[in-house]
């Protein structure tokens, strides 16, 4: 079964992340083994990238989720590098403003998704409204259980009008993010990047990871689906990552813009220009 089968989360069934292995690699041993892989999926990436931007017709939004230092950052910087800066943006999403909070909760995700031809990676997302708010109870039962139906039908309608749609779950174990904020705090470059917040949320994980499957559960469907990406490894999580966007742009069948000029007259140009030209 190949990768994008087995880690989609089917519609209409539950996720049970306790089952799934966070350090599974497939069938790649080591990162060394999956290096040409990787660096065939991210020249795949531009190549497709360019064509979408010049073919202008379909968006894509890539929704990154995950706990604290589970490599949303890192899986960014990832999948954009691979692709022409022009024509791509990342959106962070963090605590709402006083302003977002007076209006209803994909106020502020709408106004940055992307536009044709655009691809859009949100570090975390309107999710976050069905996550954090629920595990903190920051707003009541009641009003964020009726948002699945309500991010459902705002999926939708981005997907009818031309965007595809990827939501990836970042799977790091507790162990894992340890490790992770060992290694923060054993390098003064990524100091910064440490904060007690992350701390605070790791007694609440098991909370979070129910949030996490209830929200899959929901929101998984054929136009918008979820993969649950094993994360422990950071190369397998790039590749698996990279492979799963590829195959799905692969999948739109997107072709360059017929030339708007008559080519044999722009090479009859050319020529003339080369000729009036000194060597
Ligand atoms: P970093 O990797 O830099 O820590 P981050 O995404 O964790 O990135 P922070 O500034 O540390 O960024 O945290 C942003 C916080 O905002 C997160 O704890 C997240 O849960 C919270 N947040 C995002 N959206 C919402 C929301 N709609 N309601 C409440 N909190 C939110
Ligand atoms: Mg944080």
């Amino acid at each position: 079964m190949g990768l994008r089968r087995k880690l989609r989360v089917e519609p209409g069934t539950r996720p049970d992340l306790s089952n799934i292995a966070t350090d599974f690699h497939g069938d790649f041993e080591s990162e060394k083994a999956a290096r040409k892989q990787l660096s065939e999926n991210s020249r795949r990436l531009g190549d497709l990238q360019q064509k979408l931007y010049g073919e202008g017709r379909h968006a894509l939004l890539i929704v990154l989720q995950g706990m604290d230092a589970a490599g949303k950052d890192g899986t960014c910087w990832h999948v954009l590098s691979a692709m022409n800066p022009q024509g791509t943006v990342v959106k962070s999403f963090k605590q709402p403003t006083a302003e977002e909070l007076r209006h209803d909760f994909l106020w502020r995700i709408h106004a940055h998704t992307p536009g044709r031809g655009e691809v859009t990676v949100f570090n975390r997302s309107h999710y976050e409204d069905v996550l954090v708010v629920r595990v903190h109870d920051l707003v009541p039962e009641a009003v964020w259980s009726r948002r699945y139906d309500m991010i459902n039908a705002f999926e939708q309608a981005l997907t009818a009008q031309g965007t595809t749609i990827l939501k990836f779950f970042l799977h790091i174990s507790p162990a894992e993010q340890l490790r992770r904020f060992e290694q923060r705090l054993d390098d003064p470059a990524r100091h910064w990047k440490i904060s007690e917040a992350d701390y605070a949320e790791r007694p609440y994980w098991d909370a979070y990871q129910t949030a996490y499957e209830d929200a899959m559960e929901k929101c998984s469907t054929d136009h918008a689906p979820w993969y649950v990406i094993p994360s422990d490894l950071k190369w397998f999580r790039n590749l698996a990552i990279s492979h799963i966007i590829a195959k799905t742009l692969d999948g739109l069948d997107m072709k360059l813009p017929a030339p708007s000029v008559d080519m044999d007259k722009i090479r009859a140009l050319y020529h003339e220009a080369a000729k009036a030209t000194p060597a």
